[in-house]
């Protein structure tokens, strides 16, 4: 049989995950794309390359990669673990089994964040940074920040450290920590975090790329609010008067962070949906009573 053309590979590529991927109901999968995104790979071009040159008939051994790319999409594989990188913010990061594969609706927190109007040399606190992708775009944006970007995981930080030195931020400083454990008793002016926030029986664990992701990166306990818990009620050791927290978390948890949020004294509580209108990001500020107000208030009183 003569070999395919770029552009009958692409087609035929795309039919084929279709087909794998409804077997299994595979929300959010995208056959066109992923084509795309392999056949880059096995090629070596650009996906505008792929166009330019759709009637080029592939070689031989060029064939035989998409062939075995496109059998471990079939059976499931994130296409970002095949190619080995994903885009975030228009930054190219390399991924691996060890972190979450970076979500477009986490750069509405790189948004909201940059938002804030924050000073020029902002101090700022990411949490469970994993592959790096929230620190590295605020720090491609915010050139002053001074940026701490911590993980529990050894395989994170060095996926991490890779991706500072890749895109030339190694001012950003990595630091292994289970949340504040490691951090000692340093304040920021902004926290923001991406952490795990999936009941741990919530049946999303077993569909899509989440099935290829690191567990200790998705679940959180029976209500998957664990970890968001625990950062609120931690944070206020770590910020800065007027300092803010952002979180992101679950389309149907925004309630409950906001409550926790209320209830651990943050005010400005506010809500940012993403991308496809989920609510999706929360923030909190933190401001400190000063002991000059206490006392007044205790004066008053007497
Ligand atoms: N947003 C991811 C998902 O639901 C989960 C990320 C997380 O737990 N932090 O696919």
């Amino acid at each position: 049989m003569s070999r395919p053309t770029i552009a009958q590979a692409l087609r035929e590529g795309a039919a084929r995950i279709q087909a794998a991927h409804k077997a299994y109901a595979d929300a959010g999968s995208s056959p066109g794309l992923d084509a795309q995104l392999l056949l880059s790979k096995a090629t070596g071009r650009s996906r505008s390359g792929l166009f330019a040159w759709s009637d080029r008939v592939l070689d031989e051994a060029e064939e035989a990669e998409f062939e075995q790319l496109l059998a471990r999409r079939a059976a499931g594989e994130p296409v970002a673990h095949l190619v080995g990188s994903r885009e975030f913010w228009s930054l190219p990061l390399v991924v691996s089994p060890a972190t979450l594969i970076p979500r477009p609706d986490t750069e509405c927190l790189v948004e909201q964040a940059l938002a804030l109007g924050l000073s020029s040399s902002a101090r700022v606190l990411d949490l469970g940074t994993g592959s790096g992708a929230i620190a590295l775009a605020l720090a491609t944006e915010q050139r002053g920040w001074d940026i701490t970007a911590t993980d529990s995981s050894e395989e994170a930080l060095r996926l991490a450290r890779i991706n500072c030195l890749n895109l030339n931020l190694t001012r950003v400083r990595l630091c292994q920590s289970d949340w504040f454990d490691g951090i000692g008793d340093e304040r920021f002016d902004l926290i923001v975090s991406n952490p795990p926030y999936i009941a741990v029986d919530d049946p999303h664990l077993h569909q899509g790329d989440l099935r290829y992701e690191p567990s200790s990166a998705l679940v959180s306990g029976h209500d998957g609010l664990a970890d968001l818990r625990r950062i609120i009620a931690e944070s206020p050791q770590h910020l800065d008067s007027g300092g803010w927290l952002l979180l992101e978390h679950g389309y149907d948890q925004a309630e409950a962070v906001a409550d926790l949020l209320q209830k651990q004294g943050y005010t400005s509580i506010g809500l940012r949906r993403d991308y496809g209108g989920q609510p999706r990001v929360t923030q909190g500020q933190w401001v400190m009573q000063s002991p000059v107000a206490r006392s007044c208030d205790q004066a008053g009183k007497s």
